[in-house]
This record gives structure tokens, sequence and C-alpha cells, in this order.
């Protein structure tokens, strides 16, 4: 069978990639603005909204609400069809802060729109990106990043999973090196060799696993290509660690070293529903 794309580069071309690009992130990245305050009852709200965030430790729930801010302040948020309130954007803020939470918001780089549509079917629409170049395309997916930005989501699915934000989000991490691949620009403390072995054995047993018709122990979306591979595991790792340690510990063990996260130990499985009482109940922001 033919696995599509790879998850390695040869170590020369990887150190090459990622000083280029680290030197291109300092020099385009302007000073960042003064962080949004999110006001006691806003943050409230949201806590309530994005379950996830009592499963963290109070150090990284101090943590992720200062990410929040910074995130807000940094992003452009634009409905498409859909009036987007603050309390939406800042729910799409709190998943989106979940994986860096430990990085930092430079790792996103320099795009800055998210672009909200009401629901997953959208017919052909055009937009023009933060290099102003005009695109005319079909985007009928849940969720869609692009290199340069926009991030594409869609409310519906957002709020009946958070998890579509964070898939999203690691697309865009992926695409630090230039190329979304599954293979993201990693911090120079890891091992590229041992990330790319990890990540294609594990990417070729899901492949031929459904290939011969076995019960696929991902969901079997994540063997379209490395890339997606790579953003639904990440799904896994933040929303049911357990289960990704115990069925790819090798990925998982990765996954931890990138995001210095391990979130086995918060919870086995971590809620990432917005609970339908509070759709809109009431916040005008
Ligand atoms: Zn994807």
């Amino acid at each position: 069978m033919t696995i599509p794309g790879h998850f390695g580069y040869s170590t020369a071309m990887i150190q090459g990639l990622r000083n280029r690009f680290l030197n291109l992130g300092r020099r385009l990245l302007p000073t960042p603005p003064d962080p949004v305050v999110l006001s006691d009852r806003e943050w409230d709200r949201l806590r309530i909204r994005a379950p996830f965030i009592e499963t963290l430790s109070p150090d990284d729930t101090e943590t992720l609400r200062k990410r929040i801010g910074q995130f807000l302040a940094r992003k452009t948020f634009k409905g498409i069809g859909l009036d987007l309130r603050h309390w939406q954007c800042h729910l799409i803020a709190a998943y989106a802060c979940l994986p860096i939470l430990h990085l930092g918001l430079n790792v996103y780089r320099d795009w800055r729109t998210i672009l909200v549509y009401p629901d997953t079917f959208v017919p052909e629409q055009e937009w023009i990106d933060d290099s102003g170049v005009h695109h005319q395309a079909v985007v009928p997916q849940a969720g869609e990043a692009w290199e340069r930005g926009p991030v594409i989501l869609s409310w519906n699915d957002v709020a009946t999973d958070g998890a579509v934000i964070v898939h999203e989000m690691v697309h865009t991490l992926d695409a630090g090196n230039g190329e979304v691949n599954g293979f993201p620009p990693l911090p120079d403390e890891m091992s590229a060799r041992d990330w790319s072995t990890s990540f294609n054995d594990a990417f070729a047993s899901l492949c031929v696993a459904i290939e011969h018709g076995h019960e696929p122990v991902l969901d079997p979306y994540a063997a379209t290509d490395p890339a997606e591979f790579l953003a639904v595991v990440c799904e896994y790792f933040f929303f049911a660690p357990a289960y990704l340690r115990e069925t790819m510990p090798g990925v998982y063990r990765h996954l931890c070293d990138y995001f210095q996260q391990e979130p086995h130990l918060r919870a086995a499985e971590i809620p990432s529903a917005m609970p339908v009482t509070t759709a809109d109940d009431g916040d005008q922001g």
C-alpha cells in the first residue's frame, strides 16, 4: 500500500527550516498588543461553557486565563452569516489556548483571522486572507486551517465538540515549518527521528487496520494523511488522554514532550462539549 506523505525530514533540513522560521518569526512578530481582560463574570461563564477548564490545576487555570486574554488581543474574529458574540469568541479562545498553554502565543505566529460560520455546510465562499489575497472555494468542513490564515470554524460544531478547535489549531502549529504534513517544528531537545518513527509506525498501523477491515483504534479520518493523523491524535491527547496513552504510548509520550502537558493526570476523559443550557443565556456581550 502507499502511505501518503511522511513525517520525517533529514536532520540538516530540519535544523535549516527551524532556524529559517525562528528568524522569520522574530522579524515578523510585532510588539504584542495589551491582552484583553475578561471580567470575573465573563470568566465564570466561560468556565461553565468550557468544562475542560475545571480539570486544570490552579496554576494552569491562571495561565489559561492569561493566554486567552493574549489570544483575544492578537486574533480577529469574524462571523460570516452569524452575529458573533464576545462569549463565543471567549469559548473559541479557551480551546485554542489549550495546546499552547505552556508554549506561549508566539507559536501561533502572525496569522490573525478566525472566520466563524453558523454551521458545517457552507457553499462556495470568497474571502481575503491576511496577506490581502482573494480566495474562492467550497468550504464544507467543520473547520479548516490555512497556512497563512484564516482559520475557519463552524459554530455548531464548535459548540458540540470544542476538540474541533484544537484540531484546527494543531494544523496551524504543524504549518510552522512551512508545510502541513504532520511534522511541526520541534523544540531542540526533542528528537525529530524518534518523533518520525513513532508517528510513521502508528499511522501505518492505522492504515493497515483500515485496509484489512479491522476496527480502527482512532477515528478513521486520522488515516486521511499524516497532517490529519496529527490533528486527530491531538484531539484524543487533550480529551481522551488515557485512551491514547494506552493505545499509542509512543505517540502520547511525544505529544507530552511537545505540548509540555500530561493530560492523563487531569482525568481519563475530559469533556469538550458546551452544556446546551449555557448557549446564549442572557449574555449580551
Ligand atoms: Zn484537519
